[in-house]
């Protein structure tokens, strides 16, 4: 059989990364898309393990040779998932991770219905911040734009298969791994934290107002 899609988005500073790495040490059957992207390489990352690093020239190069199986702009930079890794992975029945933003998620979804679409949440805007801020990566201009890019995403969040919230991390991994055993229970999950992610929404736009 072959394997399943499963798109993670959120909140830049919700997570992501540590939830799918912990997802992949603990179980087999999972391998992780690496994306590419023309924005500048953190402090800590690794060409070709947590991106390709590309330039503007040739992430539009893979563009043109139909090499993304979707792509997108996020504050200011290119980022695109190359297809021919998802192909191979799911080919041989192992389940493969999408961590991208919702405009790449929703091609992903129209291309592949069966695709299991989750949006990450913390449990509040304040958690969020202390992340982004402690993780020390981004200037204070840029968590900024970081933040007045979540507003943008929180409404998106409806629009995925299942909204989980990323308190604690044996949960968040134990409900997604429920989900991509039963992919209809996800929109138990999308109904019970819709509330929150509007909640978060203002609340971002509180702090937002004097940053
Ligand atoms: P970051 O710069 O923090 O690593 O990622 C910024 C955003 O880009 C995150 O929301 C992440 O999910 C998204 N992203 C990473 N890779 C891809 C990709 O291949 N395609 C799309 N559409 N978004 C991506």
């Amino acid at each position: 059989m072959d394997g399943k899609l499963i798109v993670i988005s959120g909140f830049s500073g919700v997570g992501k990364g540590t939830v799918i790495r912990r997802l992949m040490e603990e179980n087999e059957g999972f391998a992780f898309s690496i994306s590419c992207t023309t924005r500048y390489r953190r402090e800590g990352e690794v060409d070709g393990r947590d991106y390709f690093f590309l330039s503007h020239e040739s992430f539009r190069d893979g563009i043109e040779r139909g090499r993304f199986l979707e792509y997108a702009q996020y504050s200011g930079n290119y980022y695109g998932t190359p297809a021919q890794y998802v192909f191979n992975q799911m080919a041989r029945g192992t389940h493969i991770i999408l961590d991208i933003e919702y405009q790449g998620a929703f091609q992903v979804k129209e291309k592949y219905p069966d695709a299991v679409m989750l949006f990450l949440i913390p449990p509040s805007a304040r958690t969020l911040v202390d992340r982004l801020v402690n993780r020390g990566t981004e200037t204070r201009e840029q968590i900024r734009s970081r933040l007045a890019q979540a507003l943008t995403e929180a409404d998106q969040a409806e629009h995925y298969d299942g909204i989980l919230i990323n308190d604690r991390l044996e949960q968040t991994l134990a409900d997604i791994l429920r989900i991509v055993e039963e992919p209809k229970c996800a929109e138990a999950y999308r109904r019970q934290n819709t509330a929150l992610v509007q909640e978060i929404k203002k609340d971002i736009n509180g702090v937002l107002k004097t940053w």
